[in-house]
């Protein structure tokens, strides 16, 4: 259920409506917006009356959300969220106006390769460095990423590089170690459905990607975010990185039909990657400008100065030359719908 406020209710009358909620051992999620503020509720294990809260001051109606998802849903708010990424008087938005670029390697392999990565995406206009230092690999073989010395590393390049941080957890007990070097954990699409590693973020004070599961519809995609925002977290980005078809002709295909549906569902941003969509380095690049112009908030993509000794993902890894030029490119059309892509302040 949805509790909508007059337009001049008061503090203290949505938090009797809080306090209300609480009471009867539900949990209140009270949300801003720009016309007036909703408290959405969750916990309760049926229909709740809408009259309960209908006679208490500053309540506008009382109103039954229809879908399975409630806290994500535009029924329960309207506007955008705007997400707001790294220190508060500085950082980036993600949701509005201005795109978020995310680029860098797909795991942290080194301080030299790291570094060169991020100078590399720095100078072409790249807010955000991504780079992986728990990996979660499909052999148990493969490179397992550099763990917290590769945390450090990204902290570094933070530092050096005035570069915000998304980087993956890839379960509940080493959250909060990268809780400690992060500006962004990301949620990776073998874990979607992590449950208690999405509980575990959601209790979380950064805001969390969810990439999404490589077979998860698009409701078990937002019930996965549902699942975040339910324990507190409202910080959420979505991210379409393709998902397995019958098709043969790329490692995953990308969904971009996806971010128009998710719009018009939910109030979250979401970005697309065009890197593990694609699995190949030459569709990067048409990919990367065909969500921008279908309307995402804003790319994550995979560079590295020397892909084809990169540990893992160097096939869909571009060049930084490349890159500059997917900048180029996304820019250009960004400016067709209005859009800008953002820069860290
Ligand atoms: C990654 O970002 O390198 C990654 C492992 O992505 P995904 O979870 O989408 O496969
Ligand atoms: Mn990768």
């Amino acid at each position: 259920m949805l509790i909508v406020m007059k337009p001049q209710a008061s503090e203290e009358d949505v938090r009797r409506v809080c306090e209300k909620i609480v009471s009867m051992g539900f949990r209140a999620h009270p949300m801003p917006g720009a016309q007036r503020t909703a408290v959405g509720i969750t916990g309760n294990p049926g229909p709740l009356e809408p009259e309960e809260f209908e006679s208490l001051p500053g309540v506008a109606e009382a109103i039954r959300v229809s879908k399975p998802y409630k806290l994500v849903s535009r029924e329960v708010k309207r506007e955008d969220s705007l997400i707001h990424i790294g220190p508060p008087t500085g950082g980036i938005t993600i949701g509005g106006k201005e795109l978020a670029i995310i680029a860098g390697p797909c795991a942290v392999e080194s301080r030299e390769q790291a570094r060169a990565a991020a100078a590399a995406v720095r100078k072409a206009g790249a807010s955000l460095f991504r780079g992986g230092a728990f990996k979660p690999r499909t052999s148990p073989y493969s490179f397992q990423g550099m763990e917290e010395e590769g945390l450090k590393i990204l902290a570094e390049i933070r530092r050096d590089f005035g570069l915000l941080i998304v980087t993956e957890t890839i379960d509940p007990e080493n959250c909060e170690l990268v809780e400690k070097y992060a500006d962004v954990l990301q949620v990776g699409a073998r874990n979607m459905q992590n449950f208690s590693l999405l509980k575990r973020v959601g209790r979380s004070k950064l805001p969390v990607l969810l990439k999404r599961g490589m077979s998860a519809t698009l409701d078990e995609f937002l019930m996965a975010a549902e699942y975040i925002l339910s324990e507190g977290n409202y910080n959420v980005i979505l991210c379409e990185r393709g998902v397995r078809t019958f098709a043969d002709h790329s490692r995953n295909t990308l969904d971009l039909s996806v971010i128009p549906a998710v719009k018009r569902l939910s109030h979250l941003p979401i970005i697309v990657d065009p890197s593990h969509g694609t699995g190949k380095r030459d569709n990067v690049i048409p990919l990367a400008r065909a969500g921008v112009a279908v309307g995402a908030d804003g790319l994550i993509v995979e560079v590295h100065t020397d892909p084809d000794h990169a540990m893992s993902d160097g096939y869909q890894s571009l060049f930084p030359a490349q890159f500059e030029s997917l900048i180029d490119q996304v820019t250009a059309i960004a400016g067709v719908l209005g859009r800008t892509v953002g820069h860290v302040r």
